[in-house]
């Protein structure tokens, strides 16, 4: 084991990138924007070759990550859709994928407009009932996909369960880690193959910067990913890498006070009797408590609530002073979204309202700002 394999995660965070850059002993690791590098001879390489296939800058980012999440190897993409879409392109026509039901409205509709054209088909599932996922398993089904907590209404699922049945059957195991972070959460030490982030949220965590992880477990899957990112060529440019080296280094820290601030927040508006229901793994009658007590070391910043009425819902988006109405989540400043007219738009009506994603739901990523200023315009607004 080497000294920074037994060093605590924000440890590990804190210290991304430095001393690496040996010439200079810069703490702050440079970016290297070259897209070409010169060989020294013919046959002979410094290591760099071409951006697309190795960069400096994001080889200190890739390693960075995939340390966090205690995987073998980690890519970056300009964007959580060109990772999860480049993991995608691992599949065959005529594979079948196990998708929870309760998703980012955007993995949908790429999978259901864009490769569903290609050949590969989908069930989405109750991903927190294992009996609904093993009856979805067909002989074509090549992995499960799972989010937990889900999104809009942060269900939870069980990872170490739901590995053990891959690996029963054979199937290659994917969570989208977005909403927790390896920081409270790290799938593959929990049986998974592969972990997605949209790094635009919590790891980039300011709204300032559009990424995407894919983080595998065995080496050999790392190598297949790595094929993938150069063949197809959503890259991170190294500018942004060094944007997401920097985010990170606050990461426990700002994942501490989200989590903190959350549960605050979400014991509030359960009080408000124009408040319906609150959804918030941290509340200790919410069915995913016990599960995510268990396998997550925090319960996020993200939470869901329902108002009486969708007019009340448009009253409080509308009357927001501090929280913006926005979409996106995990970044220091909160943000509040509609998620059936916004993040969620792409999923067929009778589906949301099925899954219960109506007008009347609001989804609030909870930031980094005092928890009696939030609660102090969430008080406004629903006034
Ligand atoms: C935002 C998001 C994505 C997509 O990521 P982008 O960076 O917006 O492309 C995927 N999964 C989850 C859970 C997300 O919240």
């Amino acid at each position: 084991m080497t000294r920074n394999e037994t060093r605590t995660l924000e440890t590990r965070l804190a210290q991304i990138g430095v001393g690496r850059d040996e010439r200079t002993g810069a703490i702050s690791f440079p970016i290297y924007p070259s897209a070409t590098y010169r060989h020294p001879a013919v046959g002979q390489s410094t290591g760099y070759d071409y951006t697309r296939s190795g960069n400096p800058t994001r080889e200190v980012l890739e390693e960075g990550l995939a340390t966090l999440e205690g995987g073998a190897r980690a890519c970056v993409f300009s964007s959580g859709m060109a990772a999860l879409t480049t993991l995608f392109l691992h599949f065959a026509a005529g594979d079948h994928l196990i998708v929870s039901e309760d998703l980012y409205g955007g993995t949908y509709r790429v999978l259901d407009q864009v490769f569903a054209k290609l050949g590969l088909a989908v069930s989405y599932v109750d991903t927190t009932r294992l009996d609904a996922i093993e009856s979805a398993v067909t002989a074509a089904t090549r992995a499960i996909l799972i989010e937990t907590p889900g999104n809009p209404l942060l269900g939870v699922a069980d990872i170490a369960a739901i590995a053990d049945l891959c690996r029963r059957r054979n199937l290659l195991f994917i969570v989208d880690n977005t909403f927790l972070t390896p920081v409270l959460q790290r799938p593959l030490e929990l049986g998974a193959d592969v972990v997605v982030h949209s790094a635009t949220k919590y790891l980039g965590g300011h709204n300032d910067l559009c990424s995407g992880v894919l983080v595998a477990r065995d080496p050999q899957l790392g190598e297949r990913l790595y094929f993938l990112q150069n063949a197809t060529g959503a890259v991170l440019p190294p500018q942004d890498c060094w944007l997401l080296i920097r985010s990170l280094k606050t990461l426990a820290l700002r994942m501490e006070r989200h989590c903190r601030s959350a549960i605050e927040v979400a014991r509030w508006l359960r009080r408000q009797p124009k408040v319906t229901v609150v959804y918030y793994p941290g509340l200790e009658d919410h069915p995913g408590h016990e599960l995510s007590r268990r396998q997550t070391s925090g319960f996020g910043g993200m939470l869901s609530f329902r108002v009486e009425s969708p007019e009340l819902a448009r009253q409080v988006l509308e009357k927001l002073q501090l929280i913006s109405f926005a979409e996106s989540l995990g970044g220091v400043e909160s943000l509040m979204t509609l998620p059936a007219v916004q993040t969620h738009a792409d999923i067929p009506e009778a589906e949301r309202r099925r899954l219960g994603v109506c007008e009347s739901l609001l989804r609030l990523s909870v930031g980094i700002e005092s928890v009696p200023d939030i609660i102090a315009d969430l008080e406004q607004a629903l006034a």
